[in-house]
């Protein structure tokens, strides 16, 4: 698999791919690793989870650099990323001490419960966050004492090799954490099939999911997605236009949109609507679409010159109102762009576009906003802008969404659940409830009947 830099499309690795006998037998050495990942004493796992975030912490710049040239992610980006890796992982290096069950009242003896890992986990990484999505899948995994297996996407293994190579530095057992580049149809697909592979952790398209989730129905494989998005930015009367307009920008061209939480619908309240654009304008075209690995890009190239053809694809027929700029030449350039949308029938306004393409739309009153960023298919994330404390609360409850924001845009923090309602994923990954997911509780009664 040849590996291109998006902002050049210079050739930057070659990796070998994986084939169907390999990932067998990795997987293979993976349940193998198991047995004795699991009964390592769980101070003495906690310890290496720490060293492992400790090596990643070391390499923070070189991780960051090799996404920049993988991925065209802007450098600050990829450093937060890579930081990302080493956060969650500290934070679950606290869970083995900590993963308790209980002791329940019965009679007749004593009953107690505990959370047993599950055997080999297997994580489907996509190409748009390649660190943080693989730290989310595979550090509670083996906190919780699970040997992983992981495929990074295709385009982007690059990072994830090396995440590999740190865990082996910092002393894990080899077996316990493997990552197997290759297709999705190869190594993905027989995560889903090998029955030694008792969770898939699918992070992707909802097109996939769907597929991964059938599959693994077969064996009754447990399983956890986080698909796509179409969140909404609700934008009324009574916010702070300034802020919401200048904020607006980074809440959707970030990562060049090739963001799951990404807010490519705004809607706002029709009386500012006119007012709001006025000040989205200048934020858009001010939005600086650079080389990525320059200190003051806010946005670099798309992933692929066919990511970049279906985003523009989407603009073609569409009404622009305006966009910012991007540079010429060679690489997955496209410009951040606002399109006027003229229904909630627009494609562009249903679809997920997956790139810097931003649909804007009028509502009248909160209750027409709050139906109209419901209609859809997909529930992950979103953010509202009020200066009524109250109506920020109405709102939250009313949006079916995982993850929602007021006056701000953030999603994720590793201490909190991250994850989608509606089509937009399965399960929640981060946060103190990921473990459990890693694990299934066993009850066990012990008889003091003499
Ligand atoms: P994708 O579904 O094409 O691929 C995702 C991963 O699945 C890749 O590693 C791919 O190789 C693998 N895969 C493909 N077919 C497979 C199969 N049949 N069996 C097993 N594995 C298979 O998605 P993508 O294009 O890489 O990523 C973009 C999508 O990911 C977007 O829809 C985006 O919204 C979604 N996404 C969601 C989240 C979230 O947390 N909800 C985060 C990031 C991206």
């Amino acid at each position: 698999m040849q590996v291109i830099n998006p902002a050049t499309e210079e050739v930057v690795a070659s990796v070998e791919a994986t084939s169907l006998d390999e990932t067998d037998a990795a997987i293979g050495r993976a349940a193998k690793a198991f047995t004795s990942w699991r009964a390592l004493a769980p101070g003495d796992r906690a310890r290496l989870l720490r060293r492992f975030a400790g090596l990643v912490d070391q390499h923070v710049d070189e991780l960051a650099g090799l996404e920049v040239r993988n991925s065209g992610h802007t450098i600050g980006n990829a450093r937060w990323e890579a930081g990302n890796v080493r956060d969650v992982l500290d934070y679950y290096a606290g869970a083995p001490e900590r993963l308790t069950g209980r002791q329940i009242p019965v009679p007749g003896g004593l009953d107690v419960t505990f959370h047993e890992p599950l055997g080999v986990v297997g994580v489907i990484v996509p190409w748009n966050f390649p660190m943080p999505i693989a730290g989310w899948g595979f550090a509670p995994a083996l906190a919780a004492g699970n040997a992983v297996v992981l495929k990074p996407a295709e385009l982007t293994p690059l990072t994830a090799i090396r995440l590999g190579e740190l865990a082996l530095e910092a002393g894990i057992p080899e077996g316990v954490f493997t990552v197997l580049p290759g297709k999705g149809s190869v190594v993905g697909q027989r995560f889903v099939t090998h029955p030694a592979v008792r969770k898939v952790c699918f992070t992707g398209s909802t097109e996939v999911g769907k597929q991964i989730m059938a599959g693994c129905a077969d064996q009754v494989k447990r399983v956890t997605l986080e698909l796509g998005g179409k969140s909404a930015n609700l934008v009324f009367a009574d916010a702070d236009l300034e802020a919401a307009a200048a904020a607006a920008p980074g809440g959707v061209f970030d990562n060049a949109g090739q963001d799951c939480c990404a807010r490519s619908r705004i809607l706002v309240q029709s009386s500012v609507y006119e007012r709001f654009l006025e000040l989205l304008e200048p934020a858009v075209r001010e939005f600086r679409v650079a080389d990525p690995a320059d200190e003051s890009a806010q946005m670099g190239p798309l992933i692929s010159a066919r990511q970049r053809d279906g985003v523009a694809a989407y603009v073609d027929g569409a009404e622009v109102a305006f966009r910012g700029s991007c540079p010429d030449g060679r690489g997955f350039w496209y410009p951040p762009t606002v399109l006027a949308a003229r229904s909630t029938a627009d494609r562009a306004w249903r679809e997920e576009i997956f790139g810097p393409v931003v649909s804007v739309l009028a509502f009248s009153d909160e209750a027409e906003a709050v139906a109209m960023a419901n209609d859809t298919e997909y529930g992950l994330s979103g953010s509202i802008w009020t200066r009524d404390v109250s109506r920020a609360i109405r709102v939250a409850r009313g949006v079916e969404a995982g993850n929602l924001s007021v006056n701000s845009h953030s999603s994720v923090r590793y201490w909190t659940p991250f994850g989608g309602m509606k089509q937009s994923g399965l399960g929640r990954e981060l946060g103190p409830d990921a473990l459990a997911s890693f694990t299934d509780v066993k009850n066990v009664f012990i008889s003091t009947t003499p």
